[in-house]
């Protein structure tokens, strides 16, 4: 988990409580065999705070110290950012896209509907995306790598799943056959396991909410 927000129960479940819970940033470092580091996602970042702070006081309050920074946890698995050789994207909010900056050799695969959806986004339209544009490298256009097989590394070891719904054209992974990443195509194990669906209140801020609840 590096850094989370807080936003009312309800917005999870249309029976849940007005008080408020934790939302945690979270992403994953992936080790393989024979081609090194990958991430899925980063988390936050100080350039969230600094880039857009007033977007999420009035919205989704942030807790982010920067020493639970992406760079510093991994530094603690002694793992440097140069070494990782790519990080991939489940969508583009804020949350998941925040210390793409920290990662000077990787290469940023997504799909090409979620590359698709960022362009053109700025200002105010940006902001409504939960998307700030200065979190990515001024480089990104010549690092990122749109996916064109859902099968990555040609070994069924990562394999993108297709996540409709949260964020357009949102990617899960598939490690190994055995763990899927997620991302916020879902928010809590009981949502998955009992088919809940979020509150329709959380329309606001989900992308296309029939292609969720297809999903479900
Ligand atoms: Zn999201």
């Amino acid at each position: 988990m590096v850094g989370h927000c807080t936003q009312i129960e309800k917005m999870v479940h249309r029976k849940g409580s007005y008080k408020k819970i934790v939302f945690p940033a979270t992403c994953a470092l992936i080790k393989h065999p024979t081609q090194g580091y990958f991430l899925f996602d980063t988390g936050y970042s100080r350039y969230v705070l600094e880039d857009a702070p007033f977007l999420y006081e009035l919205t989704t309050p942030i807790v982010f110290n920067e020493k639970d920074s992406l760079v510093n946890q991994l530094k603690m698995l002694g793992v440097t950012p140069e070494e990782i050789k790519a990080i991939i994207i489940s969508h583009f909010h804020a949350d998941h896209i925040g210390g793409l900056r920290d990662f000077p050799n990787a290469k940023f695969i997504c799909s090409k509907e979620a590359f698709d959806s960022i362009q053109q986004l700025k200002g105010i339209k940006a902001l409504l995306a939960a998307f700030i544009p200065t979190l990515l490298p001024a480089d990104f256009s010549k690092r990122v790598q749109i996916i064109e097989s859902n099968e990555l590394l040609g070994d069924e070891s990562l394999v993108v799943i297709d996540l409709p719904g949260h964020a357009p054209g949102q990617i899960g992974l598939m490690i190994e056959q055995r763990v899927l990443l997620a991302a916020d195509a879902c928010w809590t194990s009981s949502a998955y396991k009992k088919y809940l669906l979020p509150h329709p209140l959380s329309r606001l801020i989900i992308h296309d909410y029939d292609a969720l609840k297809k999903r479900c």
